[in-house]
């Protein structure tokens, strides 16, 4: 049985729930303490870099360090406000986290008067064997600052493109916007639903999503996976990996095991911009004591579906990555 507790009193009582997470720890997503230049509509973190009092990088270490000892295997987020606008702090906390991590950093990837393009790259290049993967904020509409297209082609780590296709996104720049960034190389695009409209009902529904039938339309449908708290939809175009992200927009599931025992499940943990630790988006600050005690479960993301793609798709595929080999 899953339930999302709405209700203040059950929510009191959730307090007292034992926690759940599964093996390895729940992802932690450290809020860097600066901001971003953008203003996006579908953004939830604006708010919380209106007022800086309190920030401080030093608590938000301890914090690392703390989380680093307690679950030495999970991922590590980093996020904001914008990570690679502070080189020199995000430097300090990545040294903190230890390489057992898998570390991740979602980032538009600023360029400015500031802060040159030779800087990033000389920072990538620095902590490359410690970043798994740049999350690169682009979207069909213009939310954010973007630096040069050429800046992603030298790249000299893994990257993803991040898309939020918002409202009445354009429908008609699906593929435009898929060869800009095959150009680049990049190997992969997460297209994402705007979470804060995301509930258990819509998760997984395929019939009355509009995202999923635009996708359907311009690329190959090659499978599904998914658990309780988000799911992705697979597609190839061209050479192109495609994922179509939903996630609810809250990271505890509460659920009762076989005993009858009601478990907070914890998919995120939170490290904020003030170092403190919180098990949800909406400012429950974690027992982090307890969390020391958590029972561990297999992860429950799993392939729902697969696809084999066609062989005409494939063929052209090989192709294109003979020619591109050949250009190189
Ligand atoms: S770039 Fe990220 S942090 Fe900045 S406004 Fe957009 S969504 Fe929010």
């Amino acid at each position: 049985m899953i339930e999302r507790i709405l209700d203040k009193k059950l929510a009191e009582e959730a307090r007292s729930f034992p926690y759940k997470t599964r093996s390895g720890g729940a992802t932690v997503t450290v809020f860097v303490p600066y901001d971003c230049r953008n203003n996006c509509p579908f953004c939830v973190n604006k708010e919380e870099y209106a007022d800086c009092t309190g920030f401080s990088l030093a608590a938000i270490l301890k914090s690392i360090e703390r989380m680093d000892r307690l679950t030495p295997y999970c991922d590590f987020v980093f996020t904001g406000g914008e990570p690679l606008a502070n080189l020199t702090s995000l430097q300090t906390m990545l040294d903190n986290v230890s390489d057992t991590h898998k570390i991740f950093i979602n980032t538009t990837l600023p360029v400015s008067r500031e802060q040159s393009e030779e800087e990033i790259l000389s920072f990538l290049n620095r902590n490359k064997d410690k970043i798994t993967c740049l999350n690169i904020s682009r979207h069909m509409q213009h939310f954010v600052q973007e630096s040069n297209d050429g800046l992603l082609a030298k790249l000299p780590v893994r990257f993803r493109i991040n898309c939020v296709l918002y409202k009445n996104y354009p429908k008609e720049k699906l593929i435009p916007f898929m060869e800009r960034f095959r150009k680049v190389h990049a190997p992969s695009i997460q297209f994402r639903f705007d979470y804060t409209e995301t509930t258990p009902e819509n998760l997984y529904d395929e019939a009355h999503d509009k995202i999923l039938q635009d996708l359907k339309e311009v690329a190959e449908y090659t499978g599904l996976d998914g658990c309780r708290m988000r799911c992705g939809f697979h597609f190839a175009y061209k050479d192109l990996e495609l994922v179509y992200h939903k996630t609810l927009p809250y990271s505890t599931i509460f659920e009762k095991d076989d005993q009858g025992t009601m478990y907070a499940i914890l998919y995120d943990i939170l490290i904020k911009q003030t170092g403190r630790i919180d098990s949800d988006w909406d400012g429950t600050v974690m027992d982090v004591d307890k969390y020391a005690h958590v029972t561990y479960e297999p992860y429950d993301l799993k392939w729902l579906e697969r696809v084999p793609r066609r062989a005409e798709a494939a063929e052209e595929e090989m192709s294109f990555a003979g020619e591109a080999c050949s250009a190189s």
